[in-house]
């Protein structure tokens, strides 16, 4: 008998204000209702982002689910994550869940039991104001008044992308960046003052895994911040821009994903990619 195949579990991420235009490869709203069908067809299972961490923490078997599964992210957290709205001249746009419900609705809730989208949210309001009406046009693009409502739905978790993102709106370039985070009062901040704002907007719901701007990291948050005071706060695992897939041996606290726009700009790129 040959030892069963490695399970290898590939993670995507996309960000509601990539749009450009209205075709594929300039907005990720059009792109991620292509790649459902795209992982669907391809005979994936979508699997919450909690799954994969639990996996790697050994509290969870996937195996019962076969070897093509799936996580679902998006990073920034605007409001168009799950609610439908215009996004400047490019007219409306559905947001990620109503494609997400959309999807399920139409493949048949039996056939995609446990698909999922995990939104990870700036923090700080005072920060979410400032990147609106400095990047966004102060259209009022990233609000907390839907937080509640997602992390109540099935379908979606609202976790944990930093306080202020590290945003170059706030901070002067030589800090705009979450690799410069190396000691523990500004980790502390970002990471778990962080998770504890959200919260207060989820209730009862936690916040349990935190995405890294930028998909950065660095050795003190790796080896010292996150295993020890994240992991003693509650937080279970953080997940990179890594473009890799997860193996059961993956740091917690490392977790890679694949970013759309960036590491695939297709549907055939995508399957090429997580094949
Ligand atoms: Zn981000």
């Amino acid at each position: 008998m040959s030892a069963p195949e490695q399970l290898r579990v590939p993670i995507l991420a996309y960000h509601a204000s990539n749009i450009t235009g209205n075709v594929y490869q300039l907005n990720d709203h059009i792109a991620f209702e292509n790649d459902l069908y795209t992982l669907h067809h391809a005979g994936y299972q979508i699997v919450p982002l909690l799954w994969i961490a639990q996996w790697l923490h050994g509290e969870r078997d996937l195996s019962a689910l076969g070897n093509r599964i799936i996580g679902l992210s998006c990073d920034d957290g605007l409001d168009l994550d799950y609610k439908n709205g215009r996004y400047f001249d490019f007219g409306p746009q559905r947001s990620f869940y109503h494609i997400l419900k959309d999807f399920v609705a139409d493949v048949g809730q039996i056939n995609q039991p446990h698909a999922h989208l995990t939104s990870f949210v700036i923090a700080c309001p005072e920060a979410r104001k400032k990147i609106d009406d400095v990047s966004l046009n102060s259209h009022q693009l990233l609000n907390h008044d839907w937080w509640q409502s997602a992390a109540n739905d099935d379908l979606m978790a609202i976790e944990n992308h930093g306080w202020d993102h590290r945003h170059p709106d706030i901070y002067p370039t030589e800090h705009a960046n979450f690799i410069s985070v190396e000691d523990e009062d500004t980790a502390t901040k970002q990471v778990i003052q962080a998770k504890n704002l959200i919260e207060r907007h989820i209730l009862p719901h936690k916040t349990t895994q935190f995405a890294y701007p930028w998909g950065h990291t660095n050795e003190f948050l790796l080896n010292e911040f996150m295993p020890k005071q994240a992991q003693q706060a509650g937080i279970t695992a953080a997940y990179t821009c890594g473009a890799e897939h997860v193996t059961v041996d993956c740091n917690p606290y490392s977790i890679p994903r694949y970013v759309c726009g960036f590491n695939w700009k297709s549907p055939k790129q995508l399957l090429a990619l997580i094949g």
